[in-house]
């Protein structure tokens, strides 16, 4: 973990509300790892806010140039809508990389070739690292439930890229290629009608893995579906769910373990999520007892 003064490189509201930042660091760039995230000073607030890494370039292990990160971000409040006003060459006040974050069995073992992510709303920001990562080696199925179209993730990120991109910024994907991208909307605008979870149980035979990230009442619904009697109920093998990968965006104080004020409650004993998470594994949390 390191204090980092860096630089904003861009900033683009990419959807409503939501934007997207490339910040130049290289120090997080080339040591952050999926579902890990950074935190940032918003102008005179006290406690700084979390946001996870979206994107590196390049990624850990690659040849480093000039390392950069990105933010994918909602304007919530008054933290979001100062980092929202940052114009590039602003400075920026980052401590990371912190937490730990998703795990990925390797493929070579023959238990993880298939990874199922799972992303409601504003939850696609650490998957997409996560895809970064593990595209090359593996079979990547995308589920993005947004409220409408235009809130969905690919339709409304062309061709923003890191600045180390030069030329190749308008070739940029935004997605690594070979992921199968399924879209939900709530109000059927693209893809099919309804939420994340509705689709999600044809998906679990051919997954190895389970990784999300989104509202806790998609985190409900699928600790529920996970349950032995449901899945029993419906004929699938729902219960790969309980060992799926979450990502929980509880309100942190310091987000280094200081102050103990994101500790919850788990069937492994209390656990602070900026520490021994942001990732957990489904079964493990306590649901009824988290406050987001
Ligand atoms: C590990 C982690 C990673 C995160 N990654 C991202 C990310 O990649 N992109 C992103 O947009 N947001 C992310 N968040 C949520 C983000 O930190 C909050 O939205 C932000 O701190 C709100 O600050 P604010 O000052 O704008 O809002 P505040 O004035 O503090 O609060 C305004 C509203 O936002 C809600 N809010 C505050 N904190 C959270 C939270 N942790 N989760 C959900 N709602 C919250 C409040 O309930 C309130 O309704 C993450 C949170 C955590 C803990």
């Amino acid at each position: 973990m390191k204090q980092n003064l860096c630089t904003v490189v861009s900033n683009v509201e990419v959807m409503p509300d939501i934007h997207l930042m490339w910040i130049k660091t290289p120090n997080i760039a080339c040591s952050v790892l999926p579902g890990q995230f950074i935190t940032v000073r918003c102008g005179d607030f006290t406690l700084r806010r979390p946001f996870s890494v979206h994107q590196a370039s390049p990624l850990m292990g690659e040849d480093s140039g000039e390392g950069e990160i990105a933010l994918l971000f909602k304007v919530t409040g008054k933290g979001t809508l100062w980092l929202s006003e940052r114009q590039t060459g602003e400075g920026i006040d980052i401590l990371g990389p912190l937490g730990e974050g998703f795990s990925i069995a390797p493929t070579k073992s023959g238990q993880s070739k298939h990874l199922l992510l799972v992303a409601g709303g504003i939850g696609i920001a650490p998957l997409v690292l996560l895809m970064q990562y593990a595209s090359s080696q593996h079979q990547i199925t995308l589920i993005h439930g947004a409220s409408t179209a235009n809130q969905l993730y690919p339709s409304a990120l062309p061709k923003i890229g890191p600045s180390s991109a030069g030329k190749k910024r308008s070739k940029l994907s935004p997605l690594p290629t070979g992921v199968q991208f399924i879209p939900v909307t709530e109000d059927g605008s693209m893809g099919k009608k309804g939420m994340a979870t509705d689709i999600l149980p044809d998906f679990l035979d051919w997954a190895d893995q389970v990784y999300a990230c989104g509202p806790l009442e998609m985190y409900e619904a699928m600790a529920e579906m996970s349950l032995p009697a449901l899945s029993i109920a419906e004929g699938r093998s729902n219960l790969k769910l309980r060992k799926c990968q979450v990502s929980l965006e509880v309100r942190m104080g310091c987000g280094f373990g200081a102050c103990y004020g994101c500790t919850i409650n788990t069937n492994q004993g209390l656990k602070q999520v900026c520490r021994d998470g942001p990732v957990f594994e489904l079964d493990d949390i306590i649901w009824q007892e988290v406050r987001i």
